[in-house]
């Protein structure tokens, strides 16, 4: 009989992103006082190591500081506990000892921390005296707060990563999972987060099999645990028996061959049974994506996802790194449509070097648009760049979360601007380029006709607008469920966005994730939208989808549809339609 131990469990979580693997996992739990791994530190990187630990006392110092600097007259008695803490910081017994032993065993900070305070604590613990005694829980208290600073933010360090692994976290941010090395990291399962967080559109980018939203995945799985992650059915395994590894295996293997078929087709051009030819783009956050763009048939770049050049790094990039880097892009896509994005920090995509930015609600604070008007020079420096790639190929520029129309105007002259000094230099640049607004604040759908006059093209971007429509945090797992591309309000805006761009004779495209799901593609066409951009992993499988469907006639259907008033209504009416075509090929690639 087996052990409680070694008994399977499944976990439900939300597909992040599609695929199958089979791992060891690797817990990398920001608040991993538990689950600190060991790992060997080489001794050129020994003095790195001590000056990162050094850092996470410093600014646990720090947070201490600024809570006993708050703290009300009334409570001062309670400020003598912090001030213990403070002075236990930089004890011998835990500070001198925890470098001690970096250096004397060659292992990372948080190993070390946890083995000091593993020695130091029964020797408090076992005083006669009771102060003493109590001394024992200061300094767990302490400890974690080193420790958290040590394995939180930007330390979960996943670049230090030497084996294949799969990664569990309680979350990772954008940022972290951007830094995901793709030979060693096989998949990864998060408690937090869902289908249109950020870091599940970036699993998806990378092509690794992800599973968000699983709530207690840090707690039911250990280090070393065989797991195994299916990105499509949103589940994990842990301790799988033999039949389910060996049935896990089969689907597998059935899963790549059939995305070996789909790209197999991914070259030809999506022209519909009617003769409609689609542009179907690829969204992406990093330069190195646009060789995976190409390989999957993608026809362009219908979003650049600029901000992540501004992550990871301990300042803002320089208008010749910005440059450099939008012309390798540039190069490789030809004469194809290249989509440059404004930057989108904040919200969810947090810059550590940004201090201003502790806002209560991120998603609606100084996010986008709003953070590059107040910061022109900030955004002068982007728009600088963007002006002198656009002189080497194909490039639109978007502006995202435009709520209303002085953003727009505002932005335009910063951009005319950025032209004129460019002008002024003498250096090469092209101002002439469509410049775009997304659609993806509900206020903007809604004065849609009054800003195509200042559009050359809409972006509609879903996982922003179905967020700010619904109130629906895209990276909450409690409400997942409720962030739904199909709802009658979504559905609704889309075709008011396509109607208004219409009559004012400019196009609709969309780049939100709704456009990756094949099954979405007749009524997305059908409404109008004239270019899907989507993670390059989903483009064949759009393509393929395209190239089955035959739109006329379609004007009754989407009336149909349009009079259905719920979401669940709208997918069995598409499913009815369109199922058998698209689920015949969604399994290799539908993700929504
Ligand atoms: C969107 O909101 O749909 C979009 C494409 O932008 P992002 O996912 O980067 O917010
Ligand atoms: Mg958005």
């Amino acid at each position: 009989m087996e052990d409680q131990e070694s008994q399977e469990i499944i976990l439900k979580g939300i597909g992040g992103s599609p695929g199958i693997c089979i791992g060891k996992a690797y817990l990398v739990d920001k608040e991993g006082v538990d689950v600190v791994k060991q790992y060997i530190v080489r001794k050129a990187f020994l003095p790195a190591e001590v000056g990162r630990f050094k850092t996470a006392v410093r600014k646990a110092g720090e947070a201490l500081q600024r809570v006993i600097d708050k703290t009300p007259e009334e409570l001062r008695q309670h400020v003598q506990i912090l001030e213990t803490h403070m002075l236990l910081l930089k004890d011998k017994m835990l500070y001198d000892r925890t470098i001690e032993v970096i250096e004397g065993e060659h292992v990372n900070a948080e190993w070390a921390l946890k083995k000091v305070v593993s020695q130091v604590k029964p020797m408090f613990e076992n005083m006669s005296n009771d102060y003493l005694r109590q001394r024992a829980e200061d300094i767990t208290h302490v400890a974690d707060r080193i420790m958290e600073n040590l394995v939180g933010g930007e330390h979960v360090n996943i670049a230090r990563i030497d084996k294949r692994v799969i990664l569990v976290a309680r979350d990772l941010s954008p940022a972290e999972t951007s830094q995901i090395q793709l030979e060693r990291i096989k998949g990864f399962v998060t408690n937090r987060g869902g289908h249109a967080s950020h870091t599940s559109i970036i699993a998806r980018t990378l092509e690794i099999p992800a599973v968000m939203g699983v709530g207690n995945a840090t707690l039911k799985i250990n280090n070393d645990d065989i797991i195994i992650v299916d990105g499509g059915t949103g589940t994990v395994v842990v301790h799988p028996t033999e039949q389910t590894l060996l049935a896990t295996e089969e689907r597998r293997e059935q899963y790549e061959i059939r995305k070996a078929q789909m790209a197999r087709t991914s070259h030809l051009p999506a022209k519909t049974q009617n003769g409609q030819l689609i542009s179907v783009m690829g969204n992406i956050e990093l330069p190195e994506e646009v060789v995976a763009l190409l390989d999957h048939g993608g026809d362009g770049i219908g979003l650049y996802r600029t901000e992540f050049q501004y992550l990871s790094r301990p300042d803002f990039p320089s208008e010749n790194g910005l440059f450099e880097n939008y012309k390798d892009v540039i190069d490789v896509m030809g004469n194809r449509p290249v989509t440059i994005r404004t930057l989108d920090i904040n919200g969810d995509k947090a810059v550590n070097y940004i201090h201003e930015n502790q806002e209560a609600n991120p998603a609606l604070g100084l996010r986008a648009i709003r953070y590059c008007l107040r910061k022109p020079d900030i955004f002068q420096t982007q728009l600088r760049a963007i002006l002198r790639a656009a002189a080497h190929g194909n490039v639109r520029i978007l502006l995202p979360m435009i709520s209303g129309i002085e953003e727009v105007e505002k932005a335009i002259a910063l951009i005319d601007d950025a032209a004129e000094s460019l002008e002024k230099q003498g250096l090469a640049y092209n101002r002439d380029i469509p410049i775009g607004i997304m659609m993806e604040v509900p206020s903007a759908v809604v004065t849609a006709d009054i800003l195509a006059e200042k559009a050359d093209f809409f972006s509609i971007g879903t996982n922003d607008l179905i967020q700010y429509t619904l109130a629906v945090d895209r990276g909450n797992r409690h409400v997942a469920h409720l962030h739904q591309p199909l709802h009658p309000a979504i559905l609704r805006l889309i075709k008011g966005v396509c109607d208004v761009a219409r009559e004012k004779g400019i196009p609709t495209y969309m780049c939100g994730e709704m456009a990756a799901a094949p099954l979405f593609a007749p009524i997305l066409l059908g409404l109008g939208v004239e270019e899907l951009s989507m993670n390059p992993q989903a483009i064949p499988v759009v393509k393929s989808a395209i190239r089955s469907l035959n739109l006329a006639g379609i004007d009754t259907l989407i009336a149909e549809m349009m009079r259905l008033t719920t979401a669940r209504a709208i997918q069995d009416f598409l499913t009815q339609h369109f199922g058998e075509a698209v689920t015949r090929l969604g399994a290799a690639g539908s993700d929504q």
